[in-house]
Formats: structure tokens, C-alpha cells, sequence
């Protein structure tokens, strides 16, 4: 824990966190990715990280397995990660969205809009002093602002998220560096100034942070759409299966 982050304990994250993924796995805000999805990808990792990663939406291979960058754009991250000495065990990665839209198109503005609630809550548990967005998709969210991620890769800024401060660093998405050889030597580039940043610790916070609330949970849906998008016969992953430690 940092100096900075709230008192609630690892434990305590955890099974905020846990919370959170139960009103999730069954979420059905977007009925077309309801019906499509294998699994809900919540997020996955340490929920007590000081870093934390936002990539675009789960693959396929995540939507089988229910655990954001396992495909080939993961094996990358877990790559860099490692050339900077962590490990996912290390830090929570999470995505815009948590369902993966069809064919992996791009998500649609109405799919961010009703996903963010759920992302914006991991935040305000894990309370990340840095936050990592890979590619396009969550550096505009985050930042609440069209700016896009060629322009904005490797300049860290402090951002307010909530309650809280947080330092944002944009980095192009590693699915857009497995082919190109340039934007791959420049993603690495940036990885590499992780440390730094995140030995600066949590950047400064609000004055009024105790007058703020806490952490919102996202509302269960009502009506028709409170029902379980899991298939009858099948049961969604545990949260310890997805690796919430
Ligand atoms: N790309 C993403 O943005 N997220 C994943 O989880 C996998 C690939």
C-alpha cells in the first residue's frame, strides 16, 4: 500500500473487488455483446497494484478464457512487463470493455458508456498511483478528451479519476506493435520509463479527498436485463479463477 492510498487492506480491495465482478458477470447493459460473449473479462491481478494497465476489449482468446492479454498481444505484455523486472502478479489489468464485441470490431460509444461504471470502480478500489492505457480507446476515456494516442504516447500526466489523483501514461496498444517493427521499438521505449513514474509514487491528492464519497458500486441492472447472461448448465469463472489476488 502506498502512502497515499486509502487504508482499506489488500484483503479488503480483494473482496471489494469480488463485489464489484458479481454484479459483472452477469451484466447485460449491451444486449448484442451479452449474447455474444463466452465471458465476462473483468480484470485480472493484484488488487492492491500501484500500477495498473487499461487495455480495449477482450479477443477471443480472452473471451474463452475470462482473462484480459492471454492471446498474442498479452504474450507481448507479459514480455515487457518481465524487461522491466514485473510480473502480472505485480499489477491489475483491466480493459474498456469487458465483453468482446463481435468479430472484434471497435467498441461503439454506447458500449464505453455503459462499461465505464465498472471500470472507473476498479480504479477507486485498487487506488493505482499510475495507470498505464494502452492504445487508443482507453487513453480517450481516461482522459475525457478526443486527443489521440500518436500524439500522447509516453508523456505521463496527472489526471483526477473520481476522488483521486492518478498519473496516466499512455503507451500505444502492444496488438499495434506485433507488426510493426518501429511502433514496437517505441512501445518498449516507453515501458521502459515505467519504473521512474512509478518511483515517484501516487502524485499529490485532492484536499477535499475525505469529503468526496467512496467507491460507487455500479447499480444492478433492473427488469429483464438483471437476468444471469450465462447460459443454463454453465457457471461463470470464480473470482479467484480470473486471478484476483
Ligand atoms: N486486447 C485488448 O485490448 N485487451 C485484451 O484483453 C486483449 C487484447
Amino acid at each position: 500500500m502506498s502512502a497515499q492510498q486509502s487504508e482499506r487492506t489488500a484483503a479488503e480491495r480483494r473482496e471489494a473487488l469480488k463485489e464489484v465482478y458479481e454484479q459483472a458477470r452477469g451484466c447485460m447493459r449491451c444486449p448484442q455483446l451479452a449474447a455474444t460473449r463466452k465471458t465476462v473479462v473483468f480484470g485480472a491481478g493484484n488488487a492492491d497494484a500501484e500500477l495498473m494497465f487499461v487495455g480495449e476489449a477482450p479477443g477471443a482468446s480472452e473471451d474463452e478464457q475470462g482473462i484480459p492479454f492471454v492471446g498474442r498481444a498479452g504474450k507481448l505484455l507479459d514480455q515487457l512487463l518481465q524487461e522491466i523486472g514485473l510480473e502480472r502478479s505485480q499489477v491489475f489489468i483491466g480493459n474498456v470493455l469487458m465483453c468482446r464485441p463481435p468479430g472484434n470490431r471497435d467498441p461503439l460509444p454506447g458500449e464505453i458508456e455503459n462499461c465505464q461504471e465498472y471500470l472507473f470502480s476498479k480504479v477507486a478500489l485498487i487506488e493505482p498511483s499510475v495507470i498505464c492505457t494502452l492504445g487508443n480507446f482507453s487513453t480517450k476515456l481516461l482522459r475525457g478528451d478526443p486527443t489521440g494516442i500518436t500524439r500522447l504516447h509516453g508523456q505521463a500526466e496527472v489526471i483526477t479519476l473520481g476522488a483521486r489523483a492518478v498519473r496516466l501514461y499512455p503507451i500505444y496498444h502492444p496488438a499495434a506493435a506485433l507488426y510493426t517493427p518501429r511502433m514496437l521499438d517505441t512501445l518498449r521505449e516507453d515501458f521502459a520509463r515505467l519504473p521512474e513514474l512509478l518511483a515517484l509514487g501516487p502524485p499529490p491528492q485532492p484536499a477535499h479527498e475525505e469529503l468526496l464519497p467512496e467507491t460507487v458500486l455500479p447499480e444492478p441492472t433492473e427488469g429483464p436485463v438483471a437476468q444471469t447472461a450465462t447460459p443454463v448448465g454453465e457457471s461463470p469463472p470464480e473470482a479467484d479463477q480470473l486471478g484476483l489476488f
